[in-house]
This record gives structure tokens, C-alpha cells and sequence, in this order.
């Protein structure tokens, strides 16, 4: 049988992990397949290759979650409603569905921890992921609580996800089961400080979704307050995980991806 093609789609794509992982997975589980990154600034061109070459599917990222789905046959309901996909699957027929596993990214880490359904959520950020985060969790049954530098893009996502926002004020007196930072605050290279003091973070578990080689100061707070941590690279894996599931129908070799994905850092 042919080889089928698959790629990540951005600008950049350079030091993206995914074929690394995603190449790493199709090895584990014998799947004739290949994974490459594909680095453009004209998403049209781009969409003109998977159907020529023809590509299988795609990761997409910055800056095309959204560009991309004007180019969709058809998107699941959730993503339509985020209004991102992070994954393309071309069907038989040619015809491209756009998901978003970003969603799961977030949801299923959590979910290994406790149950969602009532979990009262502090989520940090208003952006793309926090987007996913919000829909995501409200449609598991948490209680989502926003919080944003800027108060409007929360008021707009609070009220399109069923959500709320808190004042920061609010914080030092109020305890969550999860704190969710969405926003870059902590990536290496970032410059700004600290998102929350020690008396603003009150909650059972700490979810970072920066993926980083170093600690981000999140959760460095957490650590010294002996609060449970997930970081950004279980995040980064389960999206990941939930694509190869999608392109090939099998369950993915979720420790192998993880593995590649801490030796990856480890590199950076
Ligand atoms: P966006 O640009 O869409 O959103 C960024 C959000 O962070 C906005 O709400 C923005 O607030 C806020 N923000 C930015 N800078 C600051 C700051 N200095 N102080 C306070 N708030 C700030 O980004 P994404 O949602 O796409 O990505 C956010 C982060 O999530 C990424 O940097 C990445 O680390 C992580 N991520 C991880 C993934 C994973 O697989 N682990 C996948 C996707 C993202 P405002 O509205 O005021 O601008």
C-alpha cells in the first residue's frame, strides 16, 4: 500500500515537535506513514497540495487555526463553536473535516485527576487555548471562571461558552479545584512576571499548558504550596494522541510520544 503523507501546517514550523512525535508513533505502531512540517504563509497554496500530493491530514498551528476553516467540508460541532481546528482529516472522498484536539488536550489530563462535572475552574488567558478550554470544560460540566488582562475578550468568551468572569481582586479569597494558565506568561524567553502571587493561587491542581524545558513560575508557586501540577507537555501529547487516533483509527502509543517529547525538550 502507499505511504500515506501527513504534516503540520504554520509559520513557523521550524522547531515544532510534532513530526518527531507524530513520526515516532507511526514507527511504534507500524503504520506506512510520514509526518513533515510544513512551513507556509499562503494557506491556499498549501490546501492545493493536499489534494494534489494527496495529504491524509494535517496538524494546523499558529497562526492558521482559524484561516483554515473557510477550507473545511465540514468541522464538529465544538470546534465550530471555539472557532479553531487544530486537525484536518481528508476523507475517502477527498473532502476535508477539521476537529479540534486541543480540546482533549486539556480535558483528558484533567479528567485523569478528577472528575470535571462541577469542578469550580479558574481559567488565566482568553486566547485560542483558553477558547478550547472554556467550550471543553463547560460542555464536561465545570463551573469556568475567566480571568484576563484584557476584561472584554473574557466577557466575550464568558458569554459565548456559558462561562463567568472574576475580578481579580476576587482571588485571594476564593479557592478553585483547578487553576488553568492559558496565556505565555511563563514560556521560556517570556519576559513577564509572575501571573499570580502566593495568596491568589488557592486550588487543588495546577494546570499549566506552556510546555517548556524549565519549570514555568506557575508552578514553581504550586510546587512550594504542595498543590498536584500537569504541564503543557501532557497537553501538547494528548492533542498529539487524539490526531494519530483520528488519521489511523488505532489507539496511539501515548508513552512513546511522551518520551519523544521530553527528549525533544531536553534538546532545546
Ligand atoms: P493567544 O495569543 O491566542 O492568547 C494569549 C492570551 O494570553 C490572551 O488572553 C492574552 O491576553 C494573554 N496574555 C498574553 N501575554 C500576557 C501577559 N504578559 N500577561 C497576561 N496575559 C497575557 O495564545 P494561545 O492561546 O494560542 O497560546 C497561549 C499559550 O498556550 C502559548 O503560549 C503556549 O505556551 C500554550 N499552548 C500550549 C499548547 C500545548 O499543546 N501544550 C497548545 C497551545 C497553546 P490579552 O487578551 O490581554 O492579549
Amino acid at each position: 500500500a502507499a505511504t500515506k503523507v501527513y504534516g503540520v501546517v504554520g509559520n513557523p514550523v521550524k522547531h515544532s515537535m510534532s513530526p518527531a512525535m507524530l513520526n515516532a508513533a507511526f514507527r511504534r505502531e507500524t503504520v506506512n506513514a510520514v509526518y513533515l512540517a510544513l512551513q507556509t504563509t499562503d494557506l491556499k497554496d498549501l490546501i492545493k497540495l493536499v489534494q494534489d500530493i494527496p495529504l491524509q491530514g494535517l496538524s494546523v498551528t499558529m497562526p492558521f487555526k482559524q484561516d483554515i476553516l473557510p477550507f473545511l467540508e465540514n468541522t464538529d460541532p465544538l470546534t465550530a463553536k471555539i472557532g479553531a481546528c487544530n486537525t484536518v482529516l481528508r476523507a475517502q472522498d477527498g473532502k476535508l473535516y477539521g476537529f479540534n484536539t486541543d480540546v482533549a488536550g486539556i480535558t483528558v489530563p484533567l479528567e485523569r485527576r478528577m472528575p470535571l462535572k462541577g469542578a469550580k475552574v479558574l481559567l488565566l488567558g482568553a486566547g485560542g487555548s483558553a477558547r478550547a478550554a472554556a467550550f471543553g470544560l463547560k460542555e464536561k460540566g465545570a463551573e469556568v471562571h475567566i480571568l484576563n488582562r484584557t476584561a472584554e475578550t473574557a466577557a466575550k468568551l464568558a458569554k459565548q461558552a456559558g462561562a463567568k468572569v472574576i475580578k481579580r481582586e476576587l482571588l485571594a479569597k476564593t479557592a478553585f479545584d483547578i487553576v488553568i494558565n492559558s496565556t505565555p506568561v511563563g514560556m521560556a524567553g517570556n519576559k513577564s512576571a509572575q501571573l499570580l502571587d502566593e495568596k491568589e493561587l488557592n486550588a487543588k491542581l495546577v494546570f499549566d499548558l506552556v510546555y517548556n524545558p524549565i519549570e514555568t513560575p506557575l508552578l514553581r508557586l504550586a510546587r512550594q504550596k504542595g498543590i498536584p501540577v500537569v504541564t503543557g507537555v501532557e497537553m501538547f501529547v494528548q492533542q498529539g494522541a487524539r490526531q494519530f487516533e483520528i488519521w489511523t483509527g488505532k489507539p496511539a502509543p501515548e508513552e512513546e510520544m511522551l518520551r519523544v517529547v521530553l527528549h525533544a525538550l531536553k534538546q532545546q
